[in-house]
């Protein structure tokens, strides 16, 4: 099965067979290698080391959510936001943080509990909801983000 990757240089998506993607593909258009690119359909990890490159400055509106292994909450999240990935396909890039492992971010930003999801947009922060949410308000929420 293919696989699309977002390019974190220009954007642009590209597909890349699966039985290739050992190869450290590259960018059809710009060139930037594609290892370790977000891929469309699906809840991205993401890890502090790469929040700067990968959220604040993206493209394309960005969703993270901040979560716990061991919190109920958001184990009830993680397959809203999978099967939100891939209704949203291609028009937003959701990752998702291990709190209990990659902190910097989080402190940051001022989050107190998790489940937190952020939104953002050209790099700043959009709209904010704390705690697990139904997947169709979830998905108002990112339509209203979209616009
Ligand atoms: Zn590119």
């Amino acid at each position: 099965m293919d696989s699309i990757h977002i390019c974190t240089g220009c954007g642009a998506k590209n597909r890349v067979p699966h039985n290739k993607a050992g190869l450290k593909p590259k960018c059809g258009k710009c060139g930037v290698s594609l290892v370790g690119a977000p891929v469309a359909g699906r809840v991205n990890p993401l890890g502090d080391r790469d929040f700067g490159a990968r959220v604040e400055l993206s493209s394309q509106p960005v969703l993270v959510d901040f979560y716990s292994p061991t919190c109920g909450p958001c184990q009830m999240l993680a397959p809203v936001l999978d099967s939100l990935a891939a209704r949203f396909s291609g028009r937003l890039l959701i990752y998702k943080i291990n709190t209990a492992i990659e902190q910097a971010t989080a402190a940051r930003l001022g989050i107190r509990g998790v489940p937190t999801l952020i939104f953002f947009k050209h790099g700043g922060e959009v709209d904010r909801v704390v705690g697990a949410i139904p997947e169709d308000d979830l998905a108002r929420r990112i339509q209203a983000f979209l616009g």
